[in-house]
């Protein structure tokens, strides 16, 4: 069996994805899964936050998407134990231009993985993969929509949290009657909780009850250790474990990997 795929979208900027991939990827790795990233996002915060420099980026996703590298030549470990990643560049921002009238240009992302398991982490191939989505229900989002298996949902707890959510479950519904039919949502997690603030708590009411059982128990509280972070290249989980950021992000991967495991029983 291959790695567990799982695309972090929304197209909303700023509310979490990039955190939640990098925190995400280290916690899954701390219990013992081997993780790739791949970034997807020509901001290219994620290699970044992994202290992946520019000028250390080789191949990257745009080669991989172009077709002229394969995901385990374009790999590079992290100072994360258990935790790889294919970077980004600046190039991505040109990537659609390049294949937007290729007939297979949804499915570039879904092609490389047929070969991930020549990937090796510690000798071994890599259990999950996240994919960080750039903010926007662009190609490069649709190309990881179609490689995925699921769809890990990022919502900031502010006042418009809602608002674009039903767009991009529009696109995912779009996606799965289509181009990838077993896609589904893993589940929505809240993000920079404010519990002094009533209105972080109101939001977090509408959520749960607009999306039931899909919100995650586990609640990203805002911390500032977590913003600090990429600025060491580091996840919060290597600068600070004992902060509540990065005890929230453990958490959380004990729940992405229970409801994958009950999710693959059923
Ligand atoms: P983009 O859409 O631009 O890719 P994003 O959805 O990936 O953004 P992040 O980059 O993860 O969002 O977060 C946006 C900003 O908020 C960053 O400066 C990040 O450090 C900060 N941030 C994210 N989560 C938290 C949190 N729980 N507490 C405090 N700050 C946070
Ligand atoms: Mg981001």
């Amino acid at each position: 069996m291959g790695p567990r795929i799982l695309t972090l979208a929304n197209q909303k900027g700023g509310v979490g994805k990039t955190t939640t991939a990098i925190n995400l990827a280290t916690a899954l790795a701390a219990v013992g899964e081997r993780v790739l990233i791949i970034d997807l996002d020509p901001q290219g915060n994620a290699s970044t936050g992994l202290g992946i420099a520019r000028q250390d980026r080789g191949l990257s996703t745009y080669e991989i998407l172009l077709g002229e590298a394969g995901i385990a030549e374009a790999s590079v470990m992290t100072q994360v134990p258990q935790v790889a990643i294919v970077p980004s560049t600046m190039d991505l921002l040109g990537v659609e231009a390049h294949i937007s009238s290729a007939s297979d240009r949804a499915f570039r992302l879904r092609e490389s993985f047929k070969r991930i398991n020549e990937l090796l982490v510690d000798g071994r191939p890599v259990t999950y993969v996240l994919i960080d989505c750039p903010p926007s229900l662009n190609l490069l989002t649709i190309n990881a929509l179609v490689a995925a298996d699921a769809v890990l949902v990022p919502l900031q707890c502010e006042f418009f949290a809602l608002e674009g959510l039903s767009q991009l479950l529009q696109t995912i519904e779009q996606i799965r009657t289509t181009l990838n039919p077993q896609l589904y949502i893993q589940g929505v997690v809240m993000t920079m909780y404010d519990g002094r603030n009533n209105l972080s708590l109101q939001v977090l009411d509408d959520v749960r009850s607009e999306m039931g059982d899909l919100v995650y128990d586990t609640v990203i509280p805002r911390n500032v250790r977590l913003s600090e972070a990429p600025s060491y290249g580091k996840p919060a989980l290597l600068y600070d474990l004992k902060c509540a950021g990065s005890q929230a992000y453990l958490r959380l991967a004990t729940e992405v990997i229970r409801r994958e495991r009950q999710l693959n029983a059923a």
